[in-house]
């Protein structure tokens, strides 16, 4: 199996930085196997970006199962915290695939950063966002037409940074060529919507999705910090 990759990442229309983080920073090609990964970070002033950068670096490095690359994402930010308290408080959403030599990708998820499945045409999302409005969605208590304009629509119920003790979503969905796979920020998902995702990763290759993804959030109003990674599968 042979993976190929085009990343992005846009500080948006409104925000003065850029807190959300990703890996690998380039566009790149790998047999597997290969971790890539978004994170959203959180916190105000420099908190944000120091949190997702602090976990994004730490489960880079790290070995083992995604899992433990999240768990030690978590510690590293309770880590610097303690070296400076100033930040306390900041923490990340992490949303990670490893593209399988074996041709099975896996993935591993906090917070309301997405991955999303691009086959035959067809947009499903892999990932459950770990937010209020995603709970009362699946309670019954909103419908879909009211998630977009909820007052709590950015309140996210997991992250990392929040508790020493975490709990991680993960799941693997086997892969073929043609197949697309799409990890983002909520900066991309918030501002357009299922089928103009799918539109993009259409497009012929995985850099014209990604910037694509971005101009439109842009285009939308761009209210937050738009990061997309688009890996093809040939
Ligand atoms: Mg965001």
């Amino acid at each position: 199996m042979s993976y190929h990759w085009a990343v992005a990442t846009d500080r948006g229309r409104i925000r003065k930085i850029n807190e959300d983080s990703l890996y690998p920073p380039t566009s790149g090609r790998s047999e597997g196997p290969a971790v890539v990964l978004v994170a959203d970070g959180m916190g105000g002033h420099i908190a944000g970006e120091r949190a997702s950068a602090v976990a994004t670096e730490r489960a880079v490095e790290s070995k083992g199962s995604l899992k433990e690359r999240v768990e030690a994402a978590n510690i590293a930010i309770f880590e610097e915290i303690d070296r400076h308290p100033e930040l306390a408080g900041m923490g990340t959403t992490m949303t990670l695939f490893e593209l399988g030599e074996d041709g099975v990708v896996r993935f591993a998820h906090v917070g309301d950063s997405r991955a999303y499945l691009f086959r035959d045409g067809e947009l499903s999302q892999l990932t459950t966002d770990h937010t209020v409005v995603a709970e009362y969605l699946r309670r019954g208590t909103i419908t879909p037409d009211e998630v977009a304009t909820h007052p709590q629509r950015s309140l996210i119920t997991r992250a990392l940074g929040l508790q020493p003790d975490i709990e991680i979503d993960t799941g693997e969905e086997p892969v073929g060529p043609g197949d697309r796979l799409l990890l983002c920020s909520d900066g991309v998902n918030a501002m357009i919507d299922d089928e103009s995702i799918a539109d993009s990763l259409d497009l012929e290759t995985p850099e014209e999705a990604v910037w694509d993804l971005v101009e439109k959030a842009n285009r939308a109003g761009g209210h937050d910090n738009i990061t997309a990674i688009v890996v093809q599968v040939d």
